[in-house]
């Protein structure tokens, strides 16, 4: 970031340099144009051309106007050369389209080139660089031509280092991706420039038909170059986040690896992941700003409204390059600094199942083939959360009993071995464990049939998790036995559990809503559970011997005892 008060000292260097040094430029080096004026607006003509078709990489435009500039400075001299310059510089910013906190980089690079033309061109001159009506004794300057361009090339990086150096403190590259580009095609434009410059004096006006044609051709060669160069990178990451977004097993995985991918994608300063519910609204499930995951409550959106419900009502994605676009049509939230949007639906099966909408404050961040990326690692998003799903609704079943809901003992099982793993790693301190044998079931089925049995087994087990709440961990061990694990509880706290349990259960009115007895009325039932107790590491040192005395507890010490009691075990 760039303080505001930086801001305001390259304002005022701006107006001090700038306008005293163009009136100097004009005093002592004075245009020689009259006659030249529509040539002039030719050559102006041109360098817009030139200025409105930038390379841009790494998402900054390179400004390739040196080689007219050259040409014009030779022909017209120094004053008209930074009159062209920063004339062009206006086309750029106004294709960069910069925001309102960029907009310091006006006065920047206005100062920056007019500083770059302008001491090039008085060292030249001082050197006895000739120009302007004085060429005509050009061949005895010849090798001083050159130094125009070399000068302008050097003092451009060295000023660009100052730049850096001072106003982003050092943070940008400055022998990067975008050097080598620079350099490279300066080098290929500067005897253009030449060219351009000696045909102009033999032909006149047509030489620049003849050499604007050539560059228009090398500008778009390698604008296309080096967009599918970046289209094939942008695939190959695109693929590699789908790998990754498959391995994941869980849906909170792949939304966080999801979401914290796209940035390496494309610029995004706020990234919201929408969720289709019941067909009808769509629900915010992950909100990621400035690189923050934060959570709002933020009102849901139904088909049709706002930006994300318009991308789902069209099945389109949308972009929009400016808050203007979208001011009218969005609804709810969104950031106060959003610019350009860009909002794909997730599609799986041919049905939108999600919205991703991405902003950021630069205007113009998205372009079309960014959008095709996206939709790619949207379709990879989707499956991979599909998967997700299947796996967690796998899970949940594989682990629960599916009369009662509860755990089963398979889950159970795991869950014992891997709490008696922390006892060993002094993790926990005991464990306890409550064994339940509902007293004379056979009966209640004999009496009720198995229908009412199961009934009763259902309210058995939704009392037992109301009456243990998160102490510990209730499951369904096997027909009408239930089991407790209590996770740091001593055993004369889990035997005042396992009594409080007992007696809730025998004044509990079980109802029987499928027996329909005399009048139309359910039945109520009165049952009763013996249940035994036992403690690790007091009463067993591995799993098996813990249930087994909590079991032999249930039964020497409870059932024999007369059932509807609680027994602890005794060695
Ligand atoms: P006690 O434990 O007091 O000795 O008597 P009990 O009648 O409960 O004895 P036992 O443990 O031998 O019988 C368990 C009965 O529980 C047998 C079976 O009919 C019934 N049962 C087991 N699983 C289910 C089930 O899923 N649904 C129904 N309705 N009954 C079940
Ligand atoms: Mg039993
Ligand atoms: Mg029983």
């Amino acid at each position: 970031m760039v303080s505001s008060t930086m801001k305001k000292v390259i304002w005022a260097i701006w107006l001090l340099i700038c306008p005293i040094g163009l009136w100097i430029t004009y005093r002592f080096y004075p245009p020689q144009i009259s006659g030249y004026e529509v040539d002039i607006i030719i050559f102006l003509i041109l360098a817009f051309f030139v200025a409105a078709t930038p390379m841009v990489i790494n998402g900054s435009p390179i400004f390739l106007i040196q080689w007219v500039s050259w040409a014009v400075f030779l022909t017209f001299g120094l004053f008209i050369e930074i009159i062209l310059v920063q004339l062009t510089l206006i086309v750029l910013f106004l294709r960069v389209k910069l925001s309102k906190e960029q907009l310091f980089r006006v006065p920047l690079n206005s100062l920056m080139f007019f500083l770059v033309s302008f001491l090039s061109g008085i060292i030249y001159y001082e050197l006895g660089g000739p120009s302007g009506s004085n060429i005509v004794a050009l061949h005895s300057f010849v090798w001083l031509l050159p130094l125009y361009p070399i000068l302008y090339y050097v003092l451009n990086h060295f000023f660009f280092g100052v730049i850096n150096f001072l106003i982003y403190k050092g943070k940008r590259e400055t022998f990067g991706i975008d050097f080598v580009w620079e350099t490279i095609t300066t080098i290929i434009t500067f005897p253009m420039g030449y060219v351009l410059f000696v045909l102009y004096r033999e032909l006149g006006l047509v030489a620049l038909f003849f050499v604007g044609i050539p560059f228009a051709s090398l500008s778009i060669i390698l604008n296309l170059y080096y967009s599918s160069k970046k289209i094939n990178e942008l695939l190959q990451n695109a693929a590699e986040i789908g790998h990754q977004l498959a391995e994941r097993l869980y849906i909170d995985e792949v939304l966080d690896l999801f979401i914290k991918k796209l940035p390496d994608m494309l610029p995004v300063d706020y990234a919201y992941i929408l969720d289709i519910v019941d067909d009808e609204e769509l629900h915010l499930i992950r909100q990621v700003e400035k690189g923050k995951k934060v959570s709002s409550n933020i009102e849901p959106l139904r088909k049709n409204e706002g930006i994300s419900g318009l991308v789902w009502k069209q099945k389109k994605a949308a972009l929009y390059s400016t808050a203007k676009e979208w001011r009218t049509i969005v609804k709810g939230y969104m950031p106060e600094s959003a610019e350009s949007v860009l909002c794909v639906p997730i599609v799986r099966n041919s049905q939108v199942t999600g919205i991703l909408l991405l902003a950021s404050t630069g205007k113009s961040a998205y372009e079309k083939s960014q959008l095709m990326i996206v939709d790619i690692l949207c379709s990879h998003f989707a499956v991979a959360i599909e998967n997700a799903r299947n796996y967690e609704e796998t899970k949940a079943q594989s682990e629960r009993c599916a009369l009662t809901r509860l755990y089963n003992y398979r889950y159970f099982d795991n869950l014992l071995s891997n709490e008696f793993e922390k006892l060993l790693d002094w993790k926990r301190d005991k464990i306890s464990l409550v064994i339940l044998d509902i007293d004379h079931f056979k009966s209640v089925n004999d009496i009720y049939g198995h229908q009412s049995g199961n009934e009763i087994l259902c309210q058995f087990a939704s009392l037992l998790l109301s009456l243990i709440g998160d102490q510990g961990t209730v499951a369904r061990y096997g027909g009408e036995e239930f089991v407790i694990l209590l996770p740091d509880i001593e055993k004369r706290e889990a035997f005042k559990i396992a009594e409080r349990i007992r007696v809730t259960i025998s004044n509990y009115p079980f109802i029987l809503e499928q027996h329909i007895g005399k009048n139309n009325q359910t039945k109520r039932v009165d049952i009763t559970a013996s249940i035994g107790v036992a403690t690790a590491p007091q009463d067993a040192d591995e799993p098996l011997a813990l249930i087994r005395h909590a079991d032999r507890a249930l039964y020497v010490g409870a059932k024999r005892a007369g059932r509807n009691r609680v027994a602890e075990y005794v060695k």
